[in-house]
């Protein structure tokens, strides 16, 4: 046993976490073990990151192999992976450019930079403001803060920069209503994740694609948490059919190696000009071919393809459970981000059902107090899911009970 507990961590950290009571210490595909060498299944995901599972073969050699050749040089030098990854991500999405950082929060930093120069540059300072939805969540600096619709994650880090206006989410006429010539971009999350797992209603995404037409504003989706394979396909746009100006994916991007994207188009690429924005780490090469090989793996070894019939495999198995305990009002989601929303004399208790999961050898999220989430690896055996549906049944009946 380690000499390394989890009581330590609330002796010598910053305390904005309460991670919980286990330190997980090694993992393989969707199982994880503990410092006790107690086994766990994952239906965590690293938050919608491990999207292969934990210590991928292929995504390990890509590591090592880069490990031993290049780490880092900065933005002052470009490097190979960096090229092919971008390369890459053009050919699978609507994209013709890319730009690389760390993190979802600063793909956001940089959607949300470029659509204010984007206006700025082509019609004037006027032009700035931006749109976002109540309950979105776009990150955690001051400005994604600010764009994303949660209160909560405001308080106390006022004054929040300005120009920035929320409305319901899958409201088209309040949209309609706040949009303006002087809106420089409206950003969205084709499936709300922090929120509670909401997706878009059918013809929301099209009729924003159209105000935004109307008005010259720039539609930004943040697939941070919906992209790279989450929904079935490589992006939830392809499955709605509608496409941004801008793009901005991380999580699953890297397997859980850090890197986060920001794609557009050959229109709108030329605001963010020489010196106007930057990264050290963005384009790292360790990230890059991590990237790479997550990409190969999902798009190459059937990965996306399998993911249709293992989210019909947890709805099935979830409606099964809550036939017989009755304790989700909702279970909703797309392809495997999933919520499964506590029936109203529970609210507020996803966390406590959670820590029962946890008990029981299941790792699973919330998504705000009264939705539990559940966001996989794509690749998760089948055997995984059905034992993990188990250990969620006993958590349920100890919830209930
Ligand atoms: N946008 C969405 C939709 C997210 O779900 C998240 C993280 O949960 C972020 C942005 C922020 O990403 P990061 O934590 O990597 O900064």
């Amino acid at each position: 046993m380690s000499a390394v507990t989890r009581e330590q961590f609330d002796a010598v950290m910053v305390p904005n976490y309460a991670p919980g009571k286990i330190i997980p210490v090694r993992g393989k595909g969707s199982r994880i073990w503990d410092q006790a060498e107690r086994e766990y299944i994952d239906f965590a995901g690293g938050i919608a990151v491990s999207a292969l599972g934990h210590a991928h073969p292929k995504l390990v050699a890509a590591l090592t192999e880069q490990g031993q050749k290049l780490w880092h040089l900065s933005n002052v030098m470009t490097n190979e992976p960096a090229i092919e990854l971008a390369q890459k991500l053009t050919e699978l999405t609507f994209a013709d450019k890319v730009y690389f950082c760390n993190s979802g929060a600063e793909a956001n930093e940089a959607a949300l930079k470029l659509a204010r120069r984007h206006a700025y540059l082509n019609v004037g300072p006027e032009k700035h403001e931006i749109i976002s939805t109540l309950q979105s969540f776009h990150g955690r600096t001051l400005f994604t803060v600010s764009v994303g619709g949660q209160a909560k994650y405001k308080e106390g880090f006022e004054p929040t920069p300005g120009g920035i206006s929320h409305v319901p989410y899958n409201d088209l006429d309040a949209m309609a209503a706040a949009i303006s010539d002087k809106t420089a971009a409206v950003i969205i999350e084709p499936i709300q994740g922090e929120g509670g797992i909401t997706p878009a209603v059918e013809g929301y995404l099209q009729g924003l694609r159209e105000l935004c037409d109307q008005h010259g504003a720039l539609l930004i989706f943040d697939e941070i948490q919906s992209g790279v394979g989450r929904t079935g396909s490589l992006y939830a746009y392809q499955r709605y059919g509608v496409t941004p100006d801008i793009l901005t994916t991380a999580k699953a991007l890297g397997g859980g190696f850090p890197i986060g994207a920001m794609l557009t188009t050959d229109a709108v690429a030329p605001s963010l000009g020489f010196g106007t924005h930057g990264s050290t780490y963005g384009g790292n090469p360790l990230a890059c071919s991590v990237s790479l090989a997550v990409l190969d793996v999902l798009t190459n070894d059937g990965v996306l393809d399998g993911v249709a019939a293992k989210s019909k495999r947890y709805f099935d198995g979830l409606k099964r459970i809550n036939e017989q305990y009755k304790v989700f009002k909702d279970i909703r989601g797309m392809g495997l981000l999933i919520g499964c929303e506590l029936i109203d004399e529970r609210k507020g208790q996803a966390k406590d059902l959670n820590a029962l999961a946890l008990e029981e050898g299941l790792l699973c999220l919330v998504a705000g107090p009264d939705v539990l989430r559940l966001a996989p690896a794509l690749n998760i055996p089948d055997a995984d899911i059905d034992e993990g549906l188990a250990r969620l049944e006993k958590a349920v009946a100890r919830f209930v009970g």
